[in-house]
């Protein structure tokens, strides 16, 4: 007899372990000292996927936006709000907050299955309810600061508090947001301030996963959206209202598509509880609306979902081109044309080109930095490295300016008009490391001869 009963709300929870738990976790993960996520404003440092790449490196993250928002319209269109019920914050916090604080710990609430019921006030330990659901901010607000000042940082930070108050100023503060927002908003967040819940039915159609009550089998119950029938006219709906008892967000499924409907499967699972002992299914399914009209599978292949699968996948390979012709180092060369000059050293002449280079280290280890200079051999310029004449040490990470001179012994140019401009590669490069190297293109001037 137990073959109808639907258990969504257990699989949720799992969801709800399973993803709390990796979340938890992952900030603790290290591969060659990055994080998976880490956008780390101190050292102006981003990490993603174990790779780390400097702040002047974030042309990644339009690719990463473009993922998110489209990774949205295709899971939206595909399973509609799957996200409210199986993986949003507001949700899990909500459902830790008040069926198992106040529920089953405390007993302010006596049944999970009715959340229309006020129970009489309880002061105290409504209170106690607040402050423990507090105590569970202040970690989980931990938990995502930590994608942004990484634990072994935070924790260091936390044990010097007088020199980090304005982290720990964030940390009350979000925690206090947040806690206010889960004991008092409650599912008036998903209703009226959540940007998704306002757009995301425009990305419905036909063939979207959604939770449908079977007017079909059940019956009408709504002569028009407010006008309820005392007793059900038709159908196998009882009219019990375990569907409506238990939603969160206060509807009645039996309407229709409702805004606040965030798509948990609370009203499914009742109502197969009551139908299961009649032996039939729910009268509330998740599926799609023509899948139910024509009693067939949801059929998920379709033109739109295809299309944004489509350019997902272009993004992401995209994203992993790019992100694979990282470079271990960077270099700015900032060169002003006035910069060069001729002398007479030891009876030589001896013309120099001065440049600004911004070298940084973007590797995990430190390393020695040099390079060199390439020229187009038909020139035959003679152009070689005055200054710095050894290679360099860089910390990880670490930043540094230098001048570079360079300099030719033989002027190329005899006109007396203007200077000549050869083109030069800089090719700069880790002495330590054969892979670590990058090019860059500059000018060296010989100055136009004096007439005198
Ligand atoms: S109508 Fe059903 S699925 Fe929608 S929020 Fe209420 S209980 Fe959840
Ligand atoms: S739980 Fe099912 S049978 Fe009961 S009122 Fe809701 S739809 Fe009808």
């Amino acid at each position: 007899m137990m073959q109808y009963i639907t258990n969504y709300t257990k699989k949720r929870y799992i969801t709800y372990f399973i993803i709390t738990l990796i979340i938890f976790i992952l900030p603790f993960v290290r591969i060659n000292n990055n994080h998976f996520f880490l956008l780390d404003f101190i050292n102006k440092k981003l990490n993603l996927f174990f790779i780390s790449f400097d702040t002047q490196e974030l042309y990644l993250m339009p690719f990463m936006l473009m993922l998110l928002f489209i990774g949205i319209f295709f899971i939206t269109t595909l399973a509609g709000r799957i996200w409210c019920a199986w993986s949003c914050p507001q949700t899990i916090f909500r459902v830790i907050y008040r069926d198992l604080i106040q529920t089953k710990l405390l007993k302010i609430r006596k049944n999970i299955n009715n959340k229309q019921k006020q129970y009489p006030r309880n002061f105290i330990k409504k209170i106690i309810a607040i402050l423990i659901f507090y105590i569970i901010s202040l970690i989980a607000i931990s938990n995502f600061l930590w994608y942004f000042v990484p634990p072994e940082i935070f924790f260091s930070y936390l044990a010097n508090l007088q020199e980090h108050l304005l982290l720990i100023g964030i940390l009350l503060c979000v925690s206090l947001f947040l806690t206010l927002d889960v004991t008092w908003w409650a599912e008036k967040f998903c209703i009226y301030v959540c940007p998704y819940a306002r757009i995301q039915s425009v990305m419905f159609d036909h063939n979207t996963m959604q939770v449908i009550y079977d007017e079909k089998r059940g019956g009408i119950i709504y002569k028009n959206k407010t006008k309820l029938y005392k007793k059900p006219l038709q159908g196998d709906c009882i009219g019990c209202e375990a569907c409506v008892d238990i939603c969160p967000t206060h509807i009645d499924i039996r309407k229709g598509m409702q805004l606040e409907c965030i798509n948990c499967l609370e009203c499914a699972d009742a109502c197969s509880k009551v139908q299961n002992k009649l032996n039939r299914p729910s009268l509330i399914e998740w599926t799609s609306i023509d899948a139910m009209n024509s009693k067939t599978k949801i059929k998920f292949l379709r033109f739109k979902t295809i299309g944004y699968l489509i350019v997902l996948l272009i993004i992401l390979a995209l994203l992993i081109l790019v992100g694979s012709k990282k470079e271990n180092m960077l270099l700015n060369i900032n060169r002003n044309s006035e910069l060069y000059s001729i002398n007479q050293k030891d009876g030589n002449l001896e013309i120099t080109n001065a440049y600004t280079f911004l070298f940084q280290n973007t590797d995990n280890q430190a390393h020695e930095y040099y390079f060199e200079i390439e020229t187009d051999e038909k020139l035959n310029s003679d152009i070689e490295i005055l200054r710095p004449k050894k290679p360099f040490k860089l910390e990880p990470g670490a930043k540094t300016k230098k001048i570079i001179v360079l300099k030719a012994k033989n002027n190329l140019n005899s006109n007396t008009q203007k200077d000549i401009i050869v083109p030069i590669i800089i090719k700069a490069y880790a002495v330590d490391d054969n892979k670590i190297f990058v090019y860059r293109k500059s000018i060296f001037i010989y100055p136009k001869k004096s007439e005198k």
